[in-house]
């Protein structure tokens, strides 16, 4: 028997409690929403965040669009099959309020246990009740619990559907506090993807100071792209308006691409920590493609990596990551074996 992590535990009951509870505990309350809140449009946006709320539609999903609709938002909501087909009008009513919908997994299993052929069932059954009751065929996936291996990645391709993490964890699913939250969010940088959920109040009563902090920022809400994973603007288009260079300055390196050979620089961040195992996310600047090495410390041992092409030197603990076309951003997955403090080490960034 493989131990349990603590934290997956505690979250996957939380999850159950959310499921069974929510629905009829918060539709019987009444909410009322101060629209004080700048709508996004009014913002200057040099940069775009993509928010993304999981695990709905909730008897509460109302609640949450009404805060998002005073603020001026549009998110990416990550639903679970299941609560599609149980809450068919909440989905629809996501789809009028101008969020972008995603594929959550049928009934937040853990997928990387599943055959391929489970896991294709498991996300063709989502794709048709959210088609079946918004009209949406969603073109994004994110995997329960942030957990993926390269099987998953690649049913979620063959279905037409790229799979997006998330690079900051609001930490709303544990029990975080509204200053936490908003705390958590203030980490956000251009292009960005934050995970929080419906059908938690601290993550509703969050949303405003998220939005002023953004805001002060000059950072806007975006959809997440199909094609790059990353936050642009809500139409679409990638750069974002607003990132012409004022008068007198001259344009930023990244406009000229630097030779192969060259160097480039690959910033590393812990996005996620579980009681086994942490997720890191690496983002390169000043290369279009490029080859990032990180020096890992035994008996730390990565066991999966998205969003590029991983090979390892003969020890085991030096990686090298090459772009495959999806981005400027990749992921991997350390299991601690023992070593729970240990963090990767980029030791270059080469472009080409
Ligand atoms: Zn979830």
């Amino acid at each position: 028997m493989s131990t349990v992590p603590v934290q997956t535990l505690v979250r996957s009951k939380r999850l159950r409690a959310l499921l069974s509870v929510v629905a009829t505990a918060v539709a019987a309350c009444g909410v009322v929403i101060a629209a004080t809140a700048t709508p996004s449009s009014a913002a200057t946006c040099n940069g775009y965040v993509g928010l993304t709320f999981d695990d709905g539609p909730t008897g509460s999903t109302s609640a949450l669009l009404n805060v998002l609709r005073a603020n001026g938002v549009r998110a990416t909501m990550f639903n679970v099959g299941q609560n599609v087909q149980n809450n068919r009008s909440a989905a629809q009513a996501q789809v009028a309020a101008g969020m972008w919908i995603g594929n959550h997994s049928w009934n937040h299993a853990h997928m990387t246990s599943m055959s391929q052929s489970q896991m294709q069932s498991d996300l063709s059954q989502t794709n048709s009740a959210i088609q079946s009751a918004t009209g949406v065929q969603p073109n994004l996936f994110r995997p329960p619990y942030g957990e993926t291996n390269s099987t998953l990645q690649s049913v979620a391709s063959s279905l037409g559907m790229r799979q997006v993490i998330w690079d900051v964890d609001s930490q709303d699913w544990n029990g975080a506090s509204v200053s936490q939250i908003v705390a958590n969010a203030s980490r956000l940088q251009a292009g960005q993807v934050i995970l929080m959920h419906d059908g938690i109040q601290n993550t509703r009563d969050a949303i405003g100071q998220i939005m002023a902090n953004l805001t002060s920022r000059n950072l806007c809400p975006g959809m997440i792209s199909p094609s790059t994973g990353r936050a642009v603007a809500p139409d679409g288009t990638t750069p974002p308006p607003g990132t012409t260079p004022p008068p007198g300055t001259t344009p930023p390196p990244s406009t000229t691409p630097p030779p192969a050979g060259g160097t480039c620089t690959a910033a590393a961040t812990t996005t996620n920590v579980w009681g086994d195992r942490y997720n890191t996310s690496v983002t390169v600047s000043g290369a279009g493609t490029w080859t990032v090495v990180v020096a890992l410390t035994a008996p730390q041992k990565v066991s999966s990596v998205w969003n590029g092409s991983a090979s390892w030197d003969s020890s085991g603990n030096v990686m090298t990551v090459r772009s495959n076309g999806s981005g400027a951003t990749f992921g991997f997955t350390t299991m601690f074996n023992g070593n729970s403090s240990a963090r990767p080490q980029i030791r270059s960034c080469t472009a080409g």
